[in-house]
């Protein structure tokens, strides 16, 4: 083999200044004792390959030498492939045969230049070379410089050397694996196995005193291979060498029996060529077949254009299979630094990047808005909290009015019962102070003196929650019809003093709603308050405060309404705004707090005029449903 380490993919700058130095010449390349001169045609490259088309190793480094030649000369070049096939057909005829058919087949298109790919290519060309290329220059690649040597390669053929040598493979596997303690290397029977064997010895000298065993897989049969690979301790590297033969002669691509022996080894397999990767092994060094095709195709360049060239070593490799790390658990930090691992599985951040970076700032926008949300509604709830305390101290001044306008009719109302008491209590005591005092009527006398005392009691009940400051709503469900009952009893007073006539009808069932009472409460004495001080023009006679409860639109509704003047139209919208009034001594606040009391509970109120005369307020509330939170 020794065709391992071929490469393809081609860098072009010092390339295609070669090129330049062609074109500018028109195609015509001067140079001067190996000078090969082409006029008026493109350049002729014959590139022979020592073996047939299934060789990996030298079918990928001619591609790479390939399309290096394309692109650098923009596709003007004439490139022939000649397969030996030496491998299957080593016998002196079959050479004889194929120089003198090549001979005749390039005798009208002589090659300018000639690639040997492998020493037998070199070997075969430079035999043969006044046959089928005289004049042409020829250059060698895929093998060491000591081979060259040794097949005595004349001098004016350069080549791109490729060094065999297992100690650099040997060093990246004890890299990986620096718990073993056992060396294997396997190596087939042909001439090439065998050199290759021999080498390794040298090479691996040194290197194998560091294990406690060190053994040769050779002279074996393929099925020995594998059933001895497959029993070495998992505490071992496998080297493999080549195999073109094994001991019975069977004729193998070195590959296919790695592959064999891989599949089944109890340890992991390293090797020094890439056409081993895919076959099972972890990997190894090697010349890769870029490597080598850019330096072939850097001296087909140099020798076309005419410019003087010398032998160059192609530059080596570490390569790993990540699949093979991955099967064995070897670890990628411990490769060789600049290793390419080929078959890597990009991780989630590598293969996804893009989309990762978008989710992330999507996630990050979505993150600044709801935090932007969420400190809106910090700030909302603390506006509302502070205008609700606004409202509920608006409300209690609003009601310490109220309570200061009705006090005088409130003294008076509860001077009757505190009047009654002293009387009665006055009359008891005249009753006892008698001979035969009348028990049964001291009885109810002090019966007396306690309902009595239970009116007062009511009556300061009711004031004390007009007066009672609160910093909270006091959420409860309650019955508007009794809320409405309760503020018609604080005003009674006033309005019998002022000649006003309460009514009052209510539905049967009840009516219920949840808000604070005292709030509700203070809305309907604010109404009752504006209708007594609307009817004070009016005829004695009429003067007629009504309220009525109700169903309306499936909601809980109030109607206060008086035989004042009425309100007249253009005012309606306004009278809600605060500080509208029409008093002398009035604050224009009574509606609008009214109106902000019934908005917190979820409620609207609005005013207009009764046909008959006279204004007409309206209070709905919501229904409130048994188990219902308040909001
Ligand atoms: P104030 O009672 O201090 O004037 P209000 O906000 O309670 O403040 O009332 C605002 C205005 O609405 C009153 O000044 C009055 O002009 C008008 N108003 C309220 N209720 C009635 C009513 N029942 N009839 C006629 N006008 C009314």
């Amino acid at each position: 083999m020794g065709l391992g380490e071929w490469s393809g993919r081609l860098c072009c700058t010092a390339f295609l200044l070669a090129v330049a130095a062609l074109s500018v010449s028109g195609c015509q390349a001067a140079a001067s004792d190996t000078s090969i001169v082409i006029i008026d045609r493109v350049p002729r490259v014959l590139v022979l390959y020592p073996y047939d088309e299934r060789i990996a190793a030298t079918t990928a480094a001619g591609e790479a030498l390939r399309s290096r030649l394309l692109e650098a000369t923009n596709g003007k070049i004439d490139l022939f492939s000649e397969f030996l096939d030496l491998s299957r057909f080593p016998e002196g005829e079959h050479v004889a045969r194929m120089a003198g058919y090549l001979g005749e087949k390039y005798a009208v298109r002589r090659p300018d230049v000639v690639v040997a790919l492998g020493r037998e290519s070199a070997s075969f060309i430079v035999a043969n070379r006044g046959t089928i290329a005289p004049g042409a220059k020829i250059v060698a690649a895929g093998f060491g410089a000591a081979t060259a040597e040794k097949i005595d390669l004349p001098h004016d053929v350069i080549g791109a050397f490729t060094t065999f040598n297992i100690l650099k493979t040997a060093e990246m596997a004890r890299g990986l694996q620096p718990d073993a303690r056992h060396l294997y290397i396997i190596g087939g029977s042909s001439d090439f196995d065998r050199a290759r064997l021999t080498t390794a010895r040298a090479d691996l000298k040194q290197f194998s005193k560091s294990y406690n065993t060190t053994t040769y897989l050779e002279d074996l049969s393929i099925d020995e291979f594998v059933e001895r690979a497959s029993r070495v301790p998992r505490n071992s590297i496998i080297l493999a060498l080549t195999i073109f033969n094994d001991r019975t002669g069977r004729n193998f691509i070195p590959r296919d029996a790695i592959r064999q022996i891989a599949a089944t080894a109890s340890a992991p397999v390293y090797g020094p060529y890439q056409t081993y990767i895919d076959h099972g092994v972890v990997g190894g060094n090697t010349v890769t077949f870029e490597a080598l095709g850019r330096s072939v195709g850097d001296l087909v360049i140099a020798a076309i254009a005419g410019k003087p060239a010398s032998d160059l070593e192609a530059p080596q490799t570490y390569i790993a299979d990540a699949r093979q790390l991955q099967r064995w658990g070897l670890a990628e930090k411990d490769l060789p630094p600049g290793t390419i691992q080929l078959h890597r599985e990009k991780n989630l951040w590598e293969e996804h990047w893009v989309m990762l970076v978008a989710v992330s700032g999507l996630v990050l926008v979505q993150a600044g808005i709801i935090s932007a949300l969420l400190l809106e509604r910090r700030r909302r709830r603390k506006a509302e909290c502070s205008a609700r305390l606004h409202l509920l101290e608006a409300v209690h001044l609003n009601q310490s009015a109220t309570a200061g306008a009705l006090s005088s009719s409130i003294a008076h109302e509860l001077n009757q019962p505190l009047s009654a008491i002293r009387n009665n209590a006055e009359a008891a005591s005249v009753l006892l102070k008698s001979a035969n005092p009348d028990h049964e009527l001291i009885q109810q006398i002090l019966l007396d003196i306690q309902e009595d005392d239970q009116r007062a009691g009511d009556i300061i009940s009711r004031m004390r929650g007009l007066l009672k400051k609160r910093n909270e709503i006091d959420w409860q469900e309650f019955d508007l019809n009794d809320v409405t009952s309760s503020a018609i009893h604080i005003i009674h007073g006033e309005a019998e003093r002022r000649g006003i006539k309460l009514t009052s009808t209510q539905p049967p069932g009840e009516l219920p709603v949840r808000a604070d009472k005292v709030h509700v409460q203070q809305v309907i004495l604010n109404l009752a308050t504006n209708a007594m001080d609307a009817m004070l023009d009016a005829v004695p006679a009429r003067r007629t405060l009504t309220f009525a409860t109700g169903l309306a639109n499936e909601k809980a509704e109030l109607r206060v309404s008086d035989t004042g003047d009425g309100i007249p139209e253009e005012r309606l919208i306004r009278i809600f705004e605060p500080f509208y009034t029409t008093k002398k001594a009035g604050t224009g606040l009574g509606l609008s707090i009214a109106r902000a009391i019934v908005e917190t509970y979820g409620g609207s109120i609005c005013a207009g005029n009764c046909p008959e005369g006279g204004a007409v307020f309206r209070v709905a509330l919501p229904l409130s449903r048994r188990g219902e939170r308040p909001r």
